[in-house]
């Protein structure tokens, strides 16, 4: 077994088609072997019935499988990436390791642990971008500083785009260099302590749906979005793919959302504090009530504001909510109820299918007013008014929440004037005491 190799690792990327990393490794001239690691550090917080591993697990064999087809196989791992190298490097001549760029700080500091073992070795680690069209310097402001807005950010990301930016790895052309090798052993969700769950996730056929996103993507009733979020939350869809398609239906709106999401990766890449801290420092001041038995109120979809209820029922029950609703739940947590955004990020980080660090403190940071180009503080959504507007027949309210078909359901945990006052002598009394 001690054969010269150079190994893929797959982390956030569980794909073999139009893939930077193994488009790189495959020209390596070594052959390559695919790997993936359950690792023990995410592993260990998570509740012992988790979608999103669910979802990781399934397309992990689903790899392994269609590798097995090519004569190749995946190696799956669960332990410390630390430590699996360490084996693998008894084992085999690992020649180089592969792998796609990840912005998050835990993995920023994972990845250079691994480069620091390799290079012991004068091993090559060799990263490449992959989940994002451009990342952190590619656009940047005349001065070489980030953007900080996302309008002029957006500007110069479209004046930069080019078919070289979204055209496809073609992997498939190298397939013959994959390592040839038996089928190895799959390691099973129980054999990690994880119960596998009965789920049906969404599916890939977004392009359809972006004809008439701009018109409908605002009412949480439709079936008008594209539920793209997990899979570029894994990379089971490339973005690059996903790019094209908008550009190919012309689908600006569309492509706008995915701008959003670059923007929030290089924001957290340039500003990683922005994980635990509020961008805008000066919201650092603000004086939360933290009231535990509201916050409880507020997961379990019982404030009594129909809206909001509909939308954390769909979050419990499905993993998924509305990109509307979203805004207005967040702003309801932060502002209505004064609860500290971390809060709220947290449990969107349980619940969500399609979580996404960057993203979900962007979203969370921008509706409490703290974040980039976040709404301004005084602004405060009126949930009856968001209901009216986004859900006039209450077709989104009653499947969520069927209880407010009936007249007896929870009466409203606050009184919107009465909360919309409290919010703003608070953030004043914050905001006032320096600059925002
Ligand atoms: P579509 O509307 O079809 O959009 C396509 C893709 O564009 C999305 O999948 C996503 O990758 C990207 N996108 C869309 N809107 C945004 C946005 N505002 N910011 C960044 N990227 C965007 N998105 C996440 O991917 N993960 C999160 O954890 C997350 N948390 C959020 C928390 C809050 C409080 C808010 C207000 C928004 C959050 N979003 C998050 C953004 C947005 O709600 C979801 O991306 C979207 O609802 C996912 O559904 P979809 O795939 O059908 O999106």
């Amino acid at each position: 077994m001690n054969d010269e190799i150079c190994i893929c690792w797959l982390r956030r990327d569980l794909r073999l088609e139009d893939h930077a990393a193994l488009h790189a490794a495959l020209k390596s001239g070594y052959p390559v072997l695919l790997l993936f690691i359950f690792d023990k550090a995410i592993l260990d917080p998570l509740p012992k019935a988790d979608r999103r591993l669910v979802f990781i697990h399934r397309n992990v064999v689903k790899l392994k499988a269609g590798l097995e087809q090519l004569g190749s196989s995946m190696l799956i791992k669960y332990g410390l990436p630390e430590d699996v190298f360490m084996d693998l490097l008894a084992t085999y001549q690992v020649k180089a390791v592969y792998t796609n760029h990840d912005y998050e700080p835990y993995a920023k500091e994972r990845d250079q642990k691994i480069a620091a073992v390799l290079h012991k070795k004068n091993i090559p680690f060799i990263t490449l971008k992959d989940q994002v069209i451009f990342e952190k310097a590619e656009v940047l402001k005349p001065d070489g500083k980030p953007y900080t807005v996302f309008t002029p950010y957006s500007k110069q990301w479209k004046i930069k785009l080019n078919d070289f930016y979204i055209k496809a790895y073609p992997t498939e052309k190298y397939f013959d260099n994959l390592y040839s090798c038996k089928p190895y052993p799959v390691i099973s969700l129980q054999d990690m302590g994880f119960e596998d769950l009965d789920i049906k996730f969404p599916d890939v056929n977004f392009a359809e749906k972006l004809a008439s996103y701009e018109l409908r993507r605002d009412y949480p009733a439709e079936d008008a979005t594209s539920y793209i979020g997990l899979h570029l939350r894994f990379g089971t869809i490339s973005i690059r793919e996903a790019a094209r398609t908008a550009l190919a239906n012309a689908a600006e709106k569309w492509l706008s959302e995915l701008i959003w999401r670059d923007f929030y990766m290089m924001i957290l890449d340039h500003f990683p504090q922005v994980q635990h801290h509020a961008f805008k420092p000066a919201y650092e001041r603000i004086q939360w009530r933290n009231n535990e038995k509201e916050f409880e109120a507020w997961c379990q979809g019982r404030t009594g504001y129909p809206i909001v209820d509909a939308g954390m029922q769909q979050l419990n029950q499905t993993g998924f909510m509305h990109n509307r609703v979203r805004m207005v739940v967040a702003s309801f947590l932060t502002k209505h109820l004064l609860i500290d955004w971390r809060w709220g990020e947290a449990y969107f980080a349980e619940k969500l299918l399609d979580y996404e660090l960057a993203s979900n403190v962007g979203g969370w940071q921008w509706a409490c007013g703290s974040g980039n180009d976040a709404a301004p503080f005084f602004r405060v959504f009126n949930p009856e008014l968001q209901a009216k507007k986004f859900d006039p027949d209450n077709q989104y309210i009653y499947k969520w929440a069927p209880q407010y078909k009936q007249e007896k359901h929870d009466p409203p945990i606050v009184d919107h004037a009465f909360a919309r006052d409290r919010m703003l002598r608070v953030y004043k009394a914050a905001l006032n005491d320096g600059p925002v």
